[in-house]
């Protein structure tokens, strides 16, 4: 007989997913980023990516990240702290706190470390967190980590969040309010100003993750900070050089007291090694092009708009269990029944010559295709995509 293995719950567990129709698995991309990609074989039409203005294929970043590499060579070779830090990592880190205008920033090896980081840095045992229900994993990891209790508000409601304030804040040290600003997943916006407005009342700090909204939403690409009239006030901005930005890293922006805390007392930011050379110069140059270039900004939110009203206008009545979610970003979902459906629709787009994933559980909790836009689509392509979207829902 066969001895068992203890590795053997492993199969059993996949095949679980599959059953589910859960399973993923991942498919390279030829070439670079934009709005036409070649994948599996076929060009395709891209609705899928974080890369917002089109930066990540832009021969600017490019050229800065060459740069880089020639001057500093590929890898960091230690943490920040001991020899990972170069003057390149405090170009990006002035630049983004001159965007974001606040008095310092720093930048972790990515979004999600950053997350982690600085959620348990700021919270412990004796601290309260009350988390968007929607919140991006990295939040809610964070939230672990940390060893605080977390609490989790009803989506965007501010009645329930003031509810548990005035039921819980007094029982714990310190409250920390953790948001997405774009949820990622949805599309739609936190509303901030209220939410800080019930921060203040209840002496509670607020971490805000901009991943999302850097780039695409205020006036010089600031973020939802920005955009709902915020800046200034005591907030944790966090966010990604990965999405707008075309790079790879994080970072956190606030108080100058804030981040040199950050610098003594996150674990994620200490012991790992400085993010390379060439992402952060590639980001530097991003964080440039989008202060300076408001017009791609400008022209997403044309693609967007356009998008909104050929979906309006003359669309087939949806089947039952479909639905569009609320959106206020170029982020636009259409949730439907099962897992198989949103696969089927994703295939179906796919044989058409769009890309346009299939988002399911355990990411969401009801599964959805998500679209994407980007400064880059043509208006052609985003007609394209709308008459597409009819002929798979329409049968
Ligand atoms: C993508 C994302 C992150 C993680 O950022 P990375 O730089 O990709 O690690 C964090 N928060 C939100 C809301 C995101 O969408």
């Amino acid at each position: 007989m066969m001895r068992p293995s203890p590795y053997d719950w492993l199969e059993s567990s996949l095949d679980a997913i599959h059953r589910a129709d859960w399973h993923r698995s991942v498919k390279p991309l030829l070439g670079k980023p934009g709005p036409v990609i070649e994948r599996e074989g076929q060009i395709l039409l891209n609705f899928g990516g974080n890369d917002y203005l089109g930066l990540a294929g832009d021969a600017r970043l490019a050229q800065a990240a060459i740069a880089a590499i020639q001057t500093y060579g590929t890898g960091s070779t230690g943490s920040r702290l001991i020899t990972g830090h170069r003057m390149v990592h405090d170009q990006l880190e002035h630049a983004i706190a001159q965007l974001k205008q606040t008095e310092a920033a720093i930048v972790f090896s990515s979004g999600y470390l950053a997350n982690l980081g600085t959620v348990s840095a700021l919270v412990g045992k004796r601290d309260v967190i009350l988390a968007d229900q929607y919140n991006h994993s990295s939040l809610k990891q964070g939230a672990i980590l940390s060893g605080a209790t977390m609490m989790e508000y009803r989506h965007c409601d501010l009645a329930n969040l003031q509810q548990q304030l005035r039921d819980q804040r007094a029982k714990f040290r310190r409250c920390l309010i953790v948001t997405d600003s774009v949820f990622s997943m949805d599309g739609d916006l936190c509303p901030l100003p209220p939410l800080l407005d019930l921060a203040e009342t209840y002496e509670a700090m607020v971490l805000v993750d901009e991943a999302h909204a850097t780039g695409v939403f205020g006036q010089t690409g600031a973020g939802c900070v920005d955009y709902w009239g915020c800046t200034g006030r005591p907030l944790v901005q966090v966010g990604t050089l990965s999405k707008a930005l075309g790079s790879l890293g994080g970072y956190v922006a606030g108080s100058a007291t804030l981040i040199d805390f950050l610098r003594n007392r996150a674990p994620s930011w200490i012991y790992t090694t400085g993010l390379a050379p060439a992402d952060t110069a590639a980001a530097l140059a991003a964080v440039q092009v989008i202060q300076q270039e408001p017009q791609r900004r400008d022209r997403l939110w044309q693609r967007v708009d356009a998008l909104r009203q050929n979906l309006q206008s003359s669309y087939p009545a949806l089947p039952k269990g479909f639905q569009w979610l609320p959106s206020q970003s170029p982020i636009l979902c259409l949730q439907v029944d099962r897992p198989a459906t949103a696969l089927h629709l994703s295939q179906t787009l796919q044989s058409l010559g769009l890309f346009v994933p299939a988002v399911r559980p355990p990411t969401v909790r009801t599964s959805r295709l998500r679209i994407t836009l980007m400064a880059t689509h043509t208006s052609a392509q985003v007609e394209q995509l709308a008459n597409a979207l009819k002929t798979v829902i329409g049968g």
